[in-house]
Formats: structure tokens, C-alpha cells, sequence
């Protein structure tokens, strides 16, 4: 298919990997241990994964599965306040699909649909705004998720209900932020991680310049990478090549996609209807000062966290749970003590099961493709 095979061709990626070979074997930390770099994003795991990257790739070079699926680091507690929400009698609970299966401590959002609130699948927040239009004597709820990629639209929508003074339509806010999570993973005493991958989509919004700080204050490359198989290779070689030759950039990969400067009317109307809260938790990582946002003041009567009482508990997840040590890059999926037993994507028990952007998920679904599926005859 055409702009799709392109970035899937298997001799240039047969090229990728010598070449990236060839840097392994002149970087002196590849003698001591393996160079981890990090994928930030959950679309790039999924791809990992799915082309069977890691395998293609030479066991000097350990990728680490980033924080960047936003179903996969929302935390039980609010699952649990988006149920409560959903089991209001006059609210109709609109949500994207993969968010339906998340575990919370009671149920998921499909359970508590199974068992009569009036849960919907919609594919946009605009598909939510037209429920409310269409059911003026019901309160439509949408479970606003995702990084800034997805903030855009739901910063939109709110202008748009708005604008039409649609006051039967809410927003439970969990969109999250990407660089103060960043940044909490490199001050954390366990980091080890030598360079990024930095996440395609997020950066079509926010543009490059705010990972400056990765490269001048810690050190670390960042590549703002696609998510074919050649853009993956391509944005590793590049790191390798940064390391290879003393820089430590930020560097764009994705250029067909990604504006420098990111997309400033997107950014707009963001700064127009969310503002940053002083912290927020996430799955396995903890409480992020400033790592997500809400509705500002003026859009108060959007906001169903002041619109209606939710919980806000904080629920630890189950014992046998460990997505926080897969999110941290501590403990590869496989090694999850239920990993294909108590959790599969069918009965997931943590949220990296759920989504197809989770590692576990990913490493579950795809975890046995042979090579040569992947590269024909004759691969490395
Ligand atoms: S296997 Fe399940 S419980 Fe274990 S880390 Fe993965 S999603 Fe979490």
C-alpha cells in the first residue's frame, strides 16, 4: 500500500540493523552492559512488538516500554470514579472502546454497563457532544483520556458546547502531560536509561522544544520517532549515532508528521480550556506534580468532577498486579508473575493487558511471531 510499504521495506531494514550493528560494536558502555533506550509512547511498543523489533536488533540494545499509553497508566481510583459517574440514573457515560475494559476495584466500565448504566462507545468527543444534543433531558458524560494528542479535540469540544450553550454535556477530565512525566522518570534514582525515542503524536502537538531539557540538563539523546518499522530503526540508529559521536540532541525522525514548532492552533485552543493541576497519579509511577490538566474556572460548568460528587479514591492495584515495574522498564512483561495465566487480554487484571498500545498486551498478542514473517528469507 502506498505510504505504508514505503516504511516497511525489508532490505532497508536489513540495512538499519548493519548499520546500527556497526555502532553497537564501537560503543565502549555496549562491552559493559546493554544501552537501554526508552520508547515513550505506546504506539511505538505496540509496533515493537508487532514487527518484532526487539529480535531484529542486536542484545546490546534493550528497549524500554515508556509511559505513553494513556489507558495503561490511569489508575484504578479513577476507573473507579469514571463507574461511579456511569451508574448516575440521568447520565449517559460516553467513552473510547479500549478505556470499557479497564479494571477498576469493583468493576470495569463494561461491567457496570453489563449490569444496566448507560455506558456508550464513542470514537470522538464530538460523538458525545451530539449524544447531548440529541438527548436534551440527559446528562452526557465524556471520559476524557490521553496525552496532548487527544487534548486538542476535548479543548474543542468544550468551546463547541459552549458555543451552542449545551449545557447537558461534561468532561471528566484525565488528560495527562508528557513532559513532567519525562522528567520524573530521569530524576528517578533507578534510571538507567541512555536515550529516547520521543512520541510521534504528542509531538505533532507540542513540537520539539520543550524535550530541550533532555539533552542539555540530563544528557540523553531524544529522536521524535514514527511508528513504522523503518521509522523505529531509523530513530535508534539515529540515537546510537548521537552516542557514537558525542552529541546529545533532540532530533526529529518523524518530519513528514511533525512540525518543528508543533500545532499552534491545537495548543490554543488547549491553553484556552485546561489548565495544569498541582499533581497527578498514575498508575505505577505514583503522584506527578503537574502531569495532567483540568478545566479552567471559566469552563467550570463543562467539568463533571465539579458538576457531580465522585469519589476520588485512591485504590492501590492488587497484589498480584505488577504494570508499575513494566512502566518503569524494571521487569519485562513475561516476567509479570500472572502474565498469561490470571491476566490475558480476555480477563485482563492490570491495564497494560487492556489496551493494544499495552506492553503486555503487545508482547501477549505477538509474542511468538517468527522473524522471518517479518523480514522474508535471509534476514540478519
Ligand atoms: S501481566 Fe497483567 S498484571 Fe502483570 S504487568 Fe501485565 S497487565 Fe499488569
Amino acid at each position: 500500500m502506498k505510504y505504508v510499504d514505503e516504511f516497511r521495506d525489508p532490505h532497508k531494514a536489513r540495512l538499519l540493523i548493519q548499520r546500527i550493528e556497526a555502532l553497537v560494536a564501537r560503543n565502549p558502555v555496549c562491552r559493559r552492559r546493554p544501552l537501554q533506550l526508552m520508547e515513550v509512547c505506546g504506539g511505538h511498543t505496540h509496533s515493537i512488538f508487532k514487527y518484532g523489533i526487539e529480535q531484529l536488533l542486536p542484545r546490546e540494545i534493550e528497549l524500554v516500554h515508556g509511559p505513553g499509553c494513556p489507558v495503561c497508566v490511569l489508575p484504578m481510583g479513577r476507573v473507579d470514579d469514571g463507574v461511579a459517574l456511569a451508574e448516575h440514573p440521568n447520565i449517559i457515560f460516553t467513552t473510547f472502546g479500549d478505556a470499557m475494559r479497564v479494571p477498576g476495584s469493583r468493576k470495569s466500565l463494561m461491567q457496570a454497563k453489563a449490569e444496566g448504566a448507560d455506558v456508550r462507545m464513542v470514537y470522538s468527543p464530538m460523538d458525545a457532544l451530539a449524544l447531548a444534543r440529541d438527548h436534551p433531558d440527559r446528562e452526557v458524560v465524556f471520559f476524557a483520556l490521553g496525552f496532548e494528542t487527544t487534548m486538542p479535540s476535548t479543548a474543542l469540544t468544550v468551546l463547541r458546547a459552549e458555543a451552542e450553550g449545551l449545557d447537558n454535556f461534561a468532561v471528566f477530565c484525565n488528560h495527562i502531560t508528557i513532559i513532567p512525566t519525562l522528567k520524573a522518570i530521569l530524576d528517578s534514582p533507578e534510571m538507567t536509561l541512555d536515550g529516547f525515542l520521543g512520541p510521534g503524536h504528542v509531538s505533532m502537538v507540542i513540537g520539539n522544544a520543550p524535550y530541550a531539557f533532555i539533552a542539555r540538563h540530563y544528557g540523553k539523546p531524544l529522536v521524535v520517532s514514527g511508528f513504522e518499522p523503518l521509522d523505529i530503526l531509523q530513530s535508534i540508529w539515529m540515537v546510537m549515532k548521537q552516542l557514537d559521536e558525542g552529541r546529545c540532541e533532540v532530533q526529529n525522525q518523524y518530519q513528514r508528521v511533525v512540525p518543528e514548532a508543533g500545532n499552534a492552533a491545537a495548543l490554543q485552543a488547549v491553553q484556552r480550556v485546561f489548565q495544569l493541576r498541582e499533581f497527578f497519579e498514575w498508575r505505577g509511577l505514583g503522584s506527578i506534580d503537574h502531569s495532567g490538566v483540568r478545566l479552567r474556572d471559566a469552563y467550570a460548568r463543562f467539568d463533571a468532577e465539579r458538576k457531580y460528587s465522585v469519589p476520588n479514591l485512591r485504590i492501590a492495584d492488587p497484589k498480584a498486579c505488577q504494570c508499575g515495574e513494566v512502566l518503569k522498564g524494571a521487569i519485562k512483561p513475561s516476567q509479570c508473575k500472572v502474565f498469561g495465566t490470571a491476566c490475558t487480554p480476555e480477563t485482563p487484571l492490570g491495564s497494560l493487558m487492556v489496551s493494544s498500545e499495552g506492553a503486555c498486551a503487545a508482547v501477549y498478542r505477538y509474542g511468538r511471531l517468527d522473524l522471518v514473517d517479518v523480514l522474508g528469507e535471509g534476514q540478519p
